[in-house]
C-alpha cells in the first residue's frame, strides 16, 4: 500500500524538503507545517520552502522556520502537499525535480500524479484532513501544536465548515483536535475573521466593479497592479474577495481577475455556488482546482481575459 511505502521512504531519508503550491492558502501552509511538525516526532528535521508565505499564517507553530529558498540543491526526499501539478510548485520546483525520491499528498480532483508516490484523495475537503488519517496510520501523536496546524487547514479550505466537501469525519476530527486543546476561536479570528485595512480598500473596489452577466448568474470583477499599490496591499490582502461576489443572491459563478505581476495577463479565481463545476472551466483554460473553487492564468489585457473566461463559462452553463 502507498502509505506503507511512503512511511518507509520517510524513515530512510535524511535530507527532506516540504513544498506546496504558489499563492499558498491556509491549507497549503498548514499542510506543509503539519508534515514538518509530524516528522519532528519521528526524529526527522525537514525544510519547509514557501517562496511567498502570507503573513496571516505566521502565528502557526514552526512558521518562523519557513524558508524562501534553500542552499541544499539535492534533497533525499521531497514531499509536495496540497498541489495538483508540478507546474504549480512555482519558485520551488527545482527542489522537487532534483530530489532522489518524491511524494505528493493532495486532494484536488484533477491531479497530474507527478510524484514517485502519489497519495491523493479528491473527496477530502482539505489536504490537512488527509494528513490526520495518515499521521494516525504512522502512529504519530496529534498534540496541540500539530492539531493547531491541522485545524487551520481544515477551517480555511472549508470556509469554517461551510462548504459542500465537509464530511461527518471533518467534525469528528475537529472534535478530537479540540480535545487536544486546540484553540478554534483563536484560529478563526486569525485566519477567517481578521481583515487588514488594505483588504478593506480592495473590498470597496470590488463592490464598485462587479459586472453581471447571464441574468445575474455570473459576476466578474478585477484588481490590477495599480489597485494593489494604491491600497498598499501585499500578497494575501486580496484573499476572500471572490467569495464576496459569490455570495450575492442569484450568482452561480463568481470571477475575480487579478493582474499578475511580471506577466501579460490575469490570474482568474473562480467560485461557484451549487451547480457549475468551475474546475472543469479552469481546466479548459490550462488551470484546475475543485468543483466549487478553481483558478487559471489567462493572458491578454483585461477585456480579452474577461471575454475568454466568459465564453467558457457560458458554454459550461448551457
Ligand atoms: P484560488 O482562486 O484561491 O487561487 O484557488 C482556488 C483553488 O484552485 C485552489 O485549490 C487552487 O489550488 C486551485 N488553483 C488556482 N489556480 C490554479 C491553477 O492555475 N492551476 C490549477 N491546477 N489549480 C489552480
Ligand atoms: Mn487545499
Amino acid at each position: 500500500m502507498t502509505l506503507d511505502t511512503i512511511f518507509e521512504e520517510i524513515k530512510k531519508a535524511e535530507k527532506i524538503v516540504i513544498l506546496t503550491h504558489e499563492s499558498p492558502d491556509g491549507d497549503a501552509v498548514s499542510s506543509s507545517l503539519s508534515v514538518k511538525v509530524a516528522l519532528k516526532q519521528l526524529g526527522k528535521e525537514a525544510d519547509v520552502i514557501i517562496p511567498q508565505c502570507p503573513k496571516d499564517f505566521k502565528f502557526l507553530p514552526e512558521a518562523n522556520t519557513i524558508k524562501e529558498k534553500s542552499e541544499i540543491t539535492e534533497y533525499d526526499l521531497a514531499i509536495s502537499v496540497d498541489c495538483s501539478d508540478l507546474r504549480r510548485l512555482v519558485g520551488s520546483e527545482e527542489y522537487f525535480e532534483t530530489a532522489k525520491t518524491t511524494i505528493q499528498i493532495d486532494h484536488h480532483s484533477v491531479n497530474a500524479m507527478f510524484a514517485d508516490l502519489n497519495y491523493v484523495d479528491p473527496v477530502s475537503p482539505a489536504c490537512c484532513q488527509i494528513l490526520i488519517g495518515m499521521f494516525e496510520y504512522f502512529g504519530i501523536e496529534i498534540d496541540k501544536e500539530l492539531g493547531t496546524c491541522l485545524l487551520t487547514g481544515i477551517l480555511t479550505d472549508t470556509g469554517g465548515f461551510q462548504y459542500s466537501g465537509v464530511t461527518p469525519e471533518t467534525f469528528e476530527f475537529a472534535a478530537e483536535l479540540l480535545r487536544k486543546g486546540v484553540n478554534i476561536s483563536k484560529i478563526c479570528q486569525k485566519v477567517l475573521r481578521n481583515k487588514t485595512k488594505s483588504h478593506c480598500e480592495l473590498v470597496k473596489l470590488i463592490y464598485n466593479r462587479m459586472e453581471f452577466f447571464e441574468d445575474g448568474k455570473v459576476v466578474v470583477a478585477y484588481i490590477d497592479l495599480e489597485d494593489m499599490k494604491n491600497a498598499n496591499a501585499e500578497f494575501g490582502d486580496d484573499d476572500g474577495l471572490v467569495e464576496i461576489e459569490r455570495d450575492i443572491e442569484g450568482v452561480e459563478v463568481a470571477v475575480l481577475l487579478k493582474q499578475k505581476e511580471g506577466t501579460n495577463g490575469y490570474k482568474a479565481s473562480l467560485r461557484s455556488k451549487e451547480n457549475v463545476n468551475v474546475s472543469d472551466i479552469c481546466f479548459l483554460l490550462g488551470g484546475g482546482g475543485h468543483p466549487r473553487a478553481a483558478g487559471c492564468f489567462i493572458s491578454g489585457n483585461l477585456e480579452q481575459a474577461k471575454s475568454r473566461i466568459l465564453t467558457v463559462i457560458k458554454q459550461e452553463m448551457k
